[in-house]
């Protein structure tokens, strides 16, 4: 690196992986410096991280936030809103890194904004990948813009790969199977947005927690890791592990899997996104083996986790098909953490949006926000209807 100090915009800030990130940060502040922050709407939490920080620039995402950020904030910094504010925010001078760590299908367009400026991307947000893989990496690739993934499988491949793609014979995402991964069909019928929300080994936030206890997170990181390292979906495998002791693997053409190992604790990709290629020490705990017993594998049930499947099947037929189905898990878990439907009802909404979508093949960015917004407006309007409750 041609310079000391690391530049670094967080999107999604007052998110759990920002707020991880600026752990690290903090751990490392010869290292990194934050350039720029956004969030949703969490004006307080925002507010504290830039009077803390002093980054060049703030984003709100929420437009009808700004005034009382600007408000909260006085004239010391220059605050930004809305889907604009963040783009703005993500393509502004004298940037190393950004991190997107926003959830959901908002990432795609401050994604690009920074892609176009040749950034290096930390990125967090698997939807992304999902909704527009093939634009954003051909994006990535015209640009000369590397996508370090911060997902702890994709992180893991992404090391484990170094070197090796050309000897590549499978993917192997590792899944801790979520908090319901004993449970029968039947059990899932009752299942409480809490108990969806106790995530056995890992520390996230809602949305991902549930989509883990739904297997829709494991889905999702097929998709992503068919855009991420161009390997063909009959050679990404997921394999149940409940202890995430390893946290993905690749096999390779002579037999040989290499793994990456350690502790479930985010800041570690968190931090190899931030630092690559460099390595730095991590206040993560070191993984002891003496302690560890037993780890155990067992293939994933498809029948008492369909998102799965669904997910591998929309991502073979391509097209606008990932957006829909990712709008749609969107919408469904949402409505699921605010106790409008039940849990069993999030893959019920998936499958009827997967059904009654019209695949676009070769999408344009156009196409892809036309399919994640007929999505989101076909799951209201059967939840409104009952058509499938
Ligand atoms: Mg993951």
């Amino acid at each position: 690196m041609s310079k000391e100090l690391s530049h670094v915009v967080i999107l999604g800030s007052t998110g759990s992986i920002g707020k991880q990130a600026l752990e690290v940060i903090d751990m490392h502040a010869d290292r990194f410096k934050v350039v720029g922050l956004a969030a949703r709407d969490e004006i307080d939490e925002l507010a504290g991280q830039a009077e803390k920080y002093r980054p060049a620039m703030v984003a709100i995402g929420e437009a009808g936030c700004y005034q009382p950020l600007r408000h909260r904030l006085g004239n010391k910094y220059h605050v930004v809103a809305g889907i604009e504010g963040m783009c703005e925010l993500a393509g502004q001078d004298d940037v190393d890194v950004v991190l997107v760590a926003v959830s959901g299908a908002i990432g795609i367009l401050p994604t690009l904004a920074a892609i176009k400026r040749s950034r290096r991307i930390a990125l967090a947000n698997k939807e992304t990948l999902v909704a527009a893989g093939e634009i954003v990496m051909s994006m990535a690739h015209t640009h000369h813009a590397p996508i370090i993934p911060v997902d702890s499988e994709h992180s893991a491949i992404f090391q484990c790969l170094a070197g090796e793609s050309d000897h590549l014979r499978n993917i192997w995402l590792t899944a801790s199977g979520g908090p319901f991964r004993d449970r029968g069909y039947e059990e899932l019928a009752g299942v409480t947005v809490d108990m969806a929300l106790q995530h056995p080994n890992w520390k996230m936030g809602p949305k991902i927690t549930v989509d883990s206890a739904t297997l829709m997170n494991k889905g999702l990181e097929v998709i992503e890791a068919h855009h991420l390292f161009a390997v063909p979906y009959d050679h990404i495998k997921v394999i149940i592990h409940k202890e995430s002791v390893i946290h993905s693997m690749v096999e390779l053409v002579d037999g040989a899997f290499l793994g990456h190992l350690g502790v479930a604790d985010m800041r570690i990709p968190i931090q190899y996104a931030l630092s690559y290629p460099r390595r730095l020490p991590s206040p993560a705990q070191a993984l002891d083996f003496s302690q560890l017993g037993c780890i155990h594998f067992q293939a994933p049930d498809l029948k008492r986790f369909p998102l799965l499947g669904i997910a591998y099947e929309a991502g073979r037929l391509g097209g606008t098909l990932p957006a829909a189905i990712n709008a749609a898990n969107e919408v469904a878990v949402h409505k699921f953490l605010g106790g409008e439907i039940s849990f069993l009802d999030i893959t019920r909404l998936v499958e009827t949006v997967m059904n009654a979508h019209e695949n676009v093949t070769q999408p344009s960015l156009e196409d892809v926000f036309t399919a994640d917004s007929w999505a989101r407006g076909h799951c209201h309007e059967v939840v409104k209807k009952g058509k499938t409750i």
